[in-house]
């Protein structure tokens, strides 16, 4: 596989072509941001840990049925992933109420939520990511309705196979942020990333955040906290 021209450069992430138009080549950064770009940092390392965090994530949904980008890790930063159109949303499904839920709706942060939340967003950080719901997305010409359907379901799909399997690593999934994208034959999928960049994850016993808000937040120890998750998640005992 040759690595071609780099096609996109986004916050956390650089996309390359290869010499199959099917495929692409994603890159993990080590850029840190928050809010949306605002704060910016630096991790050395993040790449590599979440490049191998997310292979394993989205090789654990395949397992369970859920189609991905994902193709194949090829070690470092990089992962070799099947080539998409990404639908300018962001997916969100949330067990436990934290962030801008928590302040939007005045839940303490923690609240256990009856069942899941799914917020569909409009992935455009000049606006700040604003909220939208179906009629904006078939307004907007995103997607159509079968296709939101297909989303949605897909999601709360992905929330449950996560969410369990992340318990047997002790780990709490408490919200999680999903892209899709369409494949040149029309196929939804799931593709960019999951990954401590992407989810809020918590200690299943001390509720120590183990993700990205410990950068957005200041709390330190970023990087210790990505380790561990990468320790509980790949490292065999
Ligand atoms: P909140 O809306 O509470 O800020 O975020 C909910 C969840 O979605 C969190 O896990 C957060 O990391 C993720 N999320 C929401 N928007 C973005 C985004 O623009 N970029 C990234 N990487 N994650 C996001």
């Amino acid at each position: 596989m040759e690595k071609r021209e780099m096609l996109y450069e986004g916050k956390a992430k650089k996309v390359f072509a290869t010499d199959n138009p099917e495929l692409c080549i994603i890159s993990f950064k080590d850029d840190a941001t928050a809010f949306n770009g605002l704060k910016k940092g630096f991790l050395s390392g993040k790449g590599i840990i979440n490049n191998k965090i997310s292979a394993c994530l989205m090789q654990v949904l395949e397992k369970n049925g859920i189609k991905t980008h994902f193709v194949q890790e090829l070690g470092g930063r990089e992962t070799l992933v099947k080539k998409v159109d990404i639908i300018p949303l962001e997916v969100l499904v949330r067990n436990v109420a934290a962030g801008s839920l928590s302040k939007r709706l005045g839940l303490p942060e923690g609240t256990r939520m009856k069942s899941p939340v799914l917020e569909l967003c409009y992935k455009k950080d000049e606006l700040g990511d604003p909220m939208i719901n179906a009629t904006h997305i078939l307004a907007m010409g995103f997607a159509t309705r079968e296709q939101i359907n297909f989303i949605v379901d897909c999601a709360y799909k992905i929330n449950d196979i996560l969410k369990e399997f992340l318990l047997t690593k002790k780990v709490k999934l408490i919200d999680l942020k999903l892209e899709f994208g369409k494949t040149s034959d029309g196929e939804i999928i799931l593709a960019d990333e999951i990954s401590p960049d992407t989810c809020r994850l918590w200690d299943a016993f001390t509720n120590e955040k183990l993700d990205k808000d410990r950068f957005g937040r200041d709390l330190g120890n970023l990087e210790e906290a990505y380790n561990e998750i990468y320790k509980r998640l790949l490292v065999k005992k």
